[in-house]
């Protein structure tokens, strides 16, 4: 079939606003987009809003809310122009019809007036001669109220009569279909398997099926890459093809998102069940009327958030897993997305986040930081911040990280570790806490390297090991174990807090070690 090597590369993004986004689009768009800049192509937004019965308001604004916070920018679309257009299907309407005429005179395809009842009277009799499955196809339209088994008086008769009616394709019979899908290789079907698909609808709007193959012929897409749940319709988009004499673009199918288990496509109930977004922007839970975080939300970089899903189907084939948005544009190809359903992995994706936030300067984590932790950082100057977000930065993976890494920073712990003071803390060392206490009081230059040396050399004239006082002093200035250097921390907090936070400290554990 067709090869558009030479053509330019026009691809398009074309979601039906039905519902929310869910990151399984958002993946097959960066991947449009992905192939579109390496290509020096044009990436296109389509919005399919002709099935009005499915139609949602804001879900167009969702979608292009979605593309613009991922920087997925589309070249054309609503909104974003281009020569193209309209390029809301509900604003072609009467491109559709115009070439659904031209389908019906060149006898393509026919004008269907049976009745729902009419319908389901025939696959009722289908089924009591034992065919449970009969299709609206070769064998039986004959035998149906359509423009094909009537007269053409009949039909014309019947058209001005008002009665309502459909317009279905003519599905050659014995024919072989073929074509090759850059990723799956190539595909075969039998026409005589495939039914006599609705194309306009007695409402007078097209069907999916005829409006997206003359959208991209119209629109010149080169290649249509979308998800796999369309590989069963590209025959009939193929047979759609030939019937306009068209030459079809190349097909694309993107493997499945599954559950992290790999079980199914990623679903919706899967994010609730374990707690991670499946949608990139917040969204209205309509059961429990909560709203819900989405990637951006929760934290997410646009660049982790991208090049997490790309790696959701595609590979660049070597040990590299960090990329700039710049970085996949250079590596990406078509012949490196895999077949198999990729599995969504949350841990993973927390780590793409994670890397991407790391490579950026506590400088340029500033202000998001502070936009994540506003309530803690309320009184606090830049500067500081930013010093503690260099203490911390390695152990983040959002922003909103520093309070659970950094908070003693700038509150005192309101609990403890109960468990390590227990195991940690000695009561018969209370003495060189009180003796360091005066020790601290005494010192000059608080620095951490100062703070540090004069524990070390009290230690040392004390024959004590660093156990004896350091983990019971960091649960004393940060309430946890773990974290940044316990003498970068008191450098921070200062010497009176220090001092403070040590006195406090051992009223406390004395209590928590006689419950
Ligand atoms: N409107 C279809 C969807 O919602 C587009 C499928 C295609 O790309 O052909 O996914």
């Amino acid at each position: 079939m067709s090869n558009n090597n030479n053509t330019k590369v026009r691809v398009r993004f074309a979601p039906s606003p039905t519902g929310y986004l869910h990151i399984g689009g958002l993946r097959t768009a960066l991947y449009n987009y992905l192939f579109a800049k390496k290509n020096k192509g044009t990436f296109i937004l389509r919005i399919e809003d002709t099935d009005r019965a499915r139609y949602v308001a804001e879900a167009e604004n969702y979608i292009v809310n979605s593309l613009k916070w991922a920087a997925i920018l589309p070249d054309e679309g609503p909104a974003f122009g281009g020569d193209y257009g309209p390029y809301r299907q509900s604003e072609r309407k009467e491109i559709y019809l115009k070439h659904v005429e031209n389908l019906i005179e060149n006898k393509k395809a026919y004008y269907a007036f049976d009745s729902a009842e009419e319908l389901e009277q025939m696959r009722e009799n289908a089924k009591a001669a034992g065919n449970a499955h009969q299709q609206y196809n070769a064998s039986i339209r004959m035998k149906m109220n359509n423009s094909l088994s009537l007269s053409e008086a009949e039909t014309k008769a019947w058209l001005s009569s008002g009665k309502p009616y459909t317009v279905r394709f003519k599905m050659p019979t014995e024919e072989t279909i073929e074509f090759e899908d850059a990723v799956r290789g190539k595909v075969t079907f039998k026409s005589n398997e495939l039914d006599d698909k609705i194309l306009m609808k007695a409402d007078g709007m097209p069907t999916y099926h005829l409006a997206n193959i003359v959208d991209d012929h119209l629109m010149e897409i080169s290649h249509v890459i979308r998800g796999e749940e369309w590989l069963s319709s590209t025959p009939l988009h193929i047979m759609l093809y030939k019937a306009f004499a068209w030459q079809a673009p190349t097909f694309v199918h993107l493997p499945l998102i599954l559950k992290p288990n790999g079980k199914g496509k990623l679903s919706k109930r899967d994010g609730e069940q374990h707690g991670f977004p499946v949608f990139p922007l917040k969204w209205l839970n309509d059961e429990t009327n909560a709203e819900q975080p989405g990637f951006k939300e929760i934290g997410f970089l646009p660049n982790a958030f991208n090049n997490m899903i790309a790696f959701l189907g595609w590979n660049p084939g070597n040990e590299q897993e960090l990329f700039s948005i710049e970085e996949l544009v250079e590596s990406f190809s078509l012949e490196r997305i895999q077949k198999a359903g990729a599995r969504f992995d949350w841990e993973k994706a927390k780590w793409f986040n994670k890397e991407h936030l790391m490579k950026l300067t506590a400088k340029e984590m500033l202000q998001p930081v502070k936009t994540a932790n506003a309530k803690l950082l309320n009184h606090y100057e830049d500067e500081a911040i930013i010093a503690a977000i260099e203490m911390v930065k390695d152990r983040m993976t959002f922003y909103s990280d520093l309070e659970s890494q950094a908070g003693f920073l700038f509150a005192a712990p309101e609990s403890y570790d109960e468990k390590n003071v227990k195991k940690r803390y000695k009561l018969e060392n209370k003495v060189h806490f009180n003796n360091l206490i005066e020790i601290f009081e005494g010192l000059e230059n608080w620095k951490s390297a100062n703070i540090e040396a004069s524990l070390k050399s009290y230690l040392e004239q004390n024959e004590l090991g660093f156990g004896a006082v350091l983990p019971p002093l960091r649960i004393m200035l940060t309430g946890i174990m773990g974290g940044p250097s316990v003498f970068d921390i008191a450098d921070f907090i200062g010497k009176n807090e220090t001092i403070n936070r040590i006195n406090i400290g051992l009223q406390q554990f004395e209590k928590l070690k006689a419950s």
